[in-house]
């Protein structure tokens, strides 16, 4: 019921947005599982889906400080709450975004499996998220210190949904089954660093 409401709410307001045009370019931001779904669990106890709402809680404040709020940035969720991927996608459908961006951990049998992936669509239709998933993984390789395991495909339910509705990518920040990168992300200054790559990566997809 509250979903509905917010998408409800949401869809008047993108309307007041375009009729009064001042049209920023809209973001989606979707932090990975919430509420009962805790996502995958680190060795050292970190919750997938505590990391996905703070890395998306720093991607709003840095698009707050360093790019003064250029763009109109959403997220699926604000707290630890349960969303469908259903509602997820139904959000991207109201607002039309230019990009939504998932965020995830991953995590893997093999504890030595580390570094940084991108998915997109299956069948890379449209390409446009192709060529952004490529932008986006030089800018994070450039920026941070993780190893790229380059642009990957996927039949993930939140990018097949997407798919002739908005450019999507699907970002898997690190393993948590590895216990480096699963230290490292227990500091509150990589998640921020981590948090301010994503937003200027997006931002030198869309500017
Ligand atoms: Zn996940």
């Amino acid at each position: 019921m509250e979903q509905t409401k917010t998408i409800f709410l949401l869809s008047l307001f993108s309307v007041f947005i375009t009729v009064c045009g001042q049209e920023k370019q809209i973001i989606v931001i979707d932090p990975g599982h919430g509420g009962t779904d805790r996502g995958a669990v680190g060795i050292n106890g970190l919750r997938e889906k505590d990391l996905t709402l703070k890395i998306a809680q720093a991607i709003v404040h840095y698009h707050k400080i360093v790019l003064d709020d250029r763009y109109d940035i959403y997220l699926t969720r604000y707290g630890d709450t349960l969303i469908s991927l259903g509602h997820r996608t139904k959000l991207a459908k109201i607002l039309n975004p230019k990009i939504f961006v998932s965020l995830h951990c991953n995590h893997a049998n093999n504890t030595k499996a580390m570094g940084l992936e991108i998915y997109v669509f299956n069948d890379s239709i449209p390409e446009q998220s192709l060529s952004m998933a490529k932008t986006m993984d030089e800018y994070l390789q450039e920026h941070l210190g993780y190893r790229s395991r380059g642009v990957k495909r996927a039949n993930f339910q939140v990018l097949r949904d997407n798919r002739g509705v908005c450019p999507t990518l699907l970002l898997e920040l690190g393993f948590l089954s590895n216990s480096d990168e699963a230290t490292h992300l227990e500091e509150d200054g990589k998640i921020k660093a981590l948090g301010l790559a994503i937003v200027m990566g997006i931002h030198n997809i869309l500017k």
